[in-house]
């Protein structure tokens, strides 16, 4: 396995819409493996292929031990409503109330392609429809009000300082610094 880059805020990969997973053979599920381990050294509990510069429709998640795949997933069911607090491995360090469903039933296939439906509530739930919304080239702060959605753009362009770059590597004393709250999808 290996540790892919993941692509911040500004890559254009992250606006663009996937493509539909045909062929689960080695080659789709080493990137399901590399994005397992990439989002475990990042210390997220969700990651999308975008965020790794992949346009297969494909996340992983890992919530409170609940790990899955999900290969074409598709959303049969919302209900409810929650507000929480969201960040994403795209835009480290950016925190935002967000409002989701409080339960969602997801319907896709996993690493092998076997048909899979999850039905989650809370921050599992949250944290599908981030993953899923990365397959569609959506964002959290998409969801933010003008201005707190200009105020997270103004704190990434802080920590940004400057820097330009549209790819981050995963590094264990990255790793170790990063203050995040393991709240990143
Ligand atoms: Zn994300």
């Amino acid at each position: 396995m290996s540790l892919l880059d993941i692509y911040v805020l500004g890559a254009p990969i992250l606006r663009e819409e996937t493509r539909p997973v045909t062929d689960v053979g080695p080659v789709f599920q080493k990137l399901v493996d590399d994005m397992f381990e990439t989002m475990y050294a990042a210390k997220g509990i969700g990651l999308a292929a975008p965020q790794v510069g992949r346009t297969e429709r494909v996340a992983v998640v890992d919530v409170e031990g609940a790990r899955h795949v999900i290969v074409n997933p598709e959303i049969v069911l919302r209900e409810g409503s929650q507000k929480g607090e969201e960040g994403c491995l795209s835009i480290p360090d950016v925190y935002a109330d967000v409002d989701r469903a409080m339960r969602v039933v997801v319907k896709a296939q996993d690493r092998e392609g076997k048909p899979i439906e999850i039905d989650a509530t809370e921050l599992l739930a949250r944290c599908l429809q981030h993953e899923i919304d990365h397959l569609h080239g959506k964002l959290f702060i998409d969801y933010l009000g003008l201005l707190k959605r200009r105020a997270a753009l103004k704190k990434w362009e802080k920590l940004r300082a400057g820097d330009k770059s549209l790819t981050r590597t995963i590094e264990a004393l990255e790793v170790a610094q990063h203050h995040h709250r393991d709240e990143e999808l």
